[in-house]
C-alpha cells in the first residue's frame, strides 16, 4: 500500500535523505505535506517537484514570500501555513498516513505529539523531543497504540536487535559512540580544544550543535535518555561503548549472554527506509561489504575526560525537568562555545550548574515542558554570558 508521508524538518538533511527514498521507491511512498522551516528556496524547489498538499514554512513572512514564488511560477493546488499551527496541520493532515519527525530542537515538539495523538505512525529522528518530553510522548503512544521508530541510527539498531528477543530478556542495550575527534586527548589539553577542532567529526558529517555534542559526548547522553523512553528500560540497563569505526551501530544483549549487534553503512537512508518500511525490509542499494571489517574496537567510556556522559546519567535517573534542562542547556553552552564566550568544558560546567538549580518535577503536559525548557534556556544564559 502506498504511505503519504508527513515530513517535519523537511529541507534538513534528514528531511532531504527521506525525500530521496521516496524517490527510489516511488511506487511506496508519496508526499502529503513537508514543513520546511526558514529555507524558502528549498521549500520552493521541494512545493514545485513534489507538490505537496501542504508546505508550512516558519513565519508568516516566509510563507508569502513562497506563496508569491509559487503563483509566479504557475504552481497550484500547494496549501502555503506557517509557524507552529502549520507545522502541526502537516503532521496530522487528513491524507497523511505516516510523520517523519526531523525538526532539530524542540520546535518539533508539538507537532509530534500532535501526530500520536491524531494516531498517525511516526518516524522519529528528532531526539530532543525523546529527550524532554518521552515521558508524555511514549504514553500517548502506548495509549493509543501508535508505533514511533526511530531513525536515529543507535535506536535503529537497537529497534532492530530488539525484535529478537523478548523485553524481559533484555539486559543490556549497548549503544556506539564513536568518541568523537578527542576520544584521546589528555584530560589538560580540553580546556584549549577551538571549535574548529571541535567541529571536525571523524565519522558523521552532521550540524553545527550535534557536532559539538559528539565532541562532548553529550550526544550519547541525550541518546541513553532517548533509549530509556523508546524501549521502556531504566538508565541502568543501557551502556554506552567507545567503537571508533562506528560501524556496529548499537547491540542489544539478552539474559542468556547472546549478544545481538546491527552493523550496516554509515547512511542515514537506511534507518529512514527501515522506519518508513517497518515491518518490512524493501531491497535496497545500500550495501556493506564486510571484508572491508579488518577489526571492530569497543573501549569503556571515559566520564572523568567527558562529564557530560556522567551528568546525562544522573539527569536520566531523576527524569523529568532535568532532562529536559539538560538538553536546553546544553543547547545554549554550545552557542556560547561555537560563540568563544566560554571555553569547551564550560559546556558541562554550564549544564551542572543549571541541573543544580533545576527543582525536581514531572511534566505532564507539552505547554510544561515548554515552560521548564525556556526556563532552562534563561538559567544558562545568564551564567554564559560574556
Ligand atoms: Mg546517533
Amino acid at each position: 500500500m502506498m504511505k503519504r508521508l508527513a515530513i517535519l524538518g523537511s529541507t534538513g538533511s534528514i528531511g532531504q535523505s527521506t525525500l530521496s527514498i521516496v524517490e527510489q521507491f516511488p511506487e511506496r511512498y508519496s508526499v502529503a505535506t513537508l514543513a520546511a522551516g526558514r529555507n524558502v528556496d528549498e521549500a520552493f524547489a521541494q512545493a514545485a517537484k513534489w507538490r505537496p498538499k501542504l508546505i508550512s514554512l516558519a513565519t508568516e513572512e516566509l510563507a508569502g514570500e513562497l506563496t508569491a514564488r509559487l503563483k509566479a511560477a504557475g504552481v497550484s493546488g500547494v496549501e502555503v501555513a506557517h509557524g507552529t499551527a502549520g507545522t502541526v496541520a502537516c503532521a496530522t493532515y487528513k491524507d497523511a498516513d505516516f510523520v517523519v519527525s526531523a525538526i532539530v530542537g524542540v520546535v518539533g515538539l508539538e507537532a509530534t505529539h500532535a501526530a500520536i495523538l491524531a494516531g498517525r505512525p511516526v518516524g522519529l529522528a528528532n531526539k530532543e523531543c525523546m529527550v524532554a518530553a518521552g515521558e508524555i510522548l511514549t504514553r500517548a503512544a502506548r495509549e493509543r497504540n501508535v508505533p514511533i521508530l526511530p531513525i536515529d541510527s543507535e535506536h535503529n539498531a537497537v529497534h532492530q536487535c530488539m525484535r529478537v528477543g523478548a523485553h524481559s530478556e533484555v539486559k543490556f542495550i549497548w549503544l556506539t559512540a564513536s568518541g568523537g575527534p578527542f576520544r584521546k586527548l589528555p584530560r589538560e589539553e580540553f580546556e584549549h580544544i577551538t571549535p574548529e577542532q571541535a567541529l571536525k567529526h571523524p565519522t558523521w558529517v552532521m550540524g553545527r550543535r550535534i557536532t559539538i555534542d559528539s565532541a562532548t559526548m553529550l550526544n550519547k547522553g541525550l541518546e541513553v535518555i532517548e533509549a530509556c523512553r523508546l524501549f521502556d528500560v531504566p538508565a541502568s540497563q543501557v551502556r554506552v561503548t567507545v567503537h571508533p569505526q562506528s560501524t556496529v551501530h548499537s547491540l542489544v544483549e539478552y539474559v542468556d549472554g547472546s549478544i545481538l549487534a546491527q552493523i550496516s553503512v554509515t547512511d542515514m537512508r537506511l534507518p529512514i527506509l527501515y522506519a518508513l518500511a517497518y515491518p518490512e525490509r524493501p531491497q535496497s542499494t545500500l550495501t556493506f561489504d564486510l571484508t572491508q571489517l579488518k577489526h571492530l574496537d569497543f573501549e569503556e567510556p571515559d566520564l572523568v575526560r567527558f562529564p557530560c556522559l556522567r551528568l546525562s546519567y544522573e539527569a536520566a535517573a531523576k527524569g523529568g525537568a532535568h532532562c529536559i534542562a539538560l538538553n536546553a542547556a546544553d543547547e545554549i553552552a554550545v552557542e556560547a562555545f561555537l560563540d568563544r564566550r566560554i571555553g569547551f568544558n564550560g559546556i558541562p560546567r554550564t549544564i551542572e550548574e543549571v541541573l543544580s538549580r533545576t527543582p525536581e518535577s514531572h511534566p505532564e503536559t507539552i505547554a510544561e515542558v515548554l515552560r521548564v525548557d525556556e526556563e532552562s534556556r534563561a538559567r544558562a544564559r545568564e551564567l554564559t554570558r560574556s
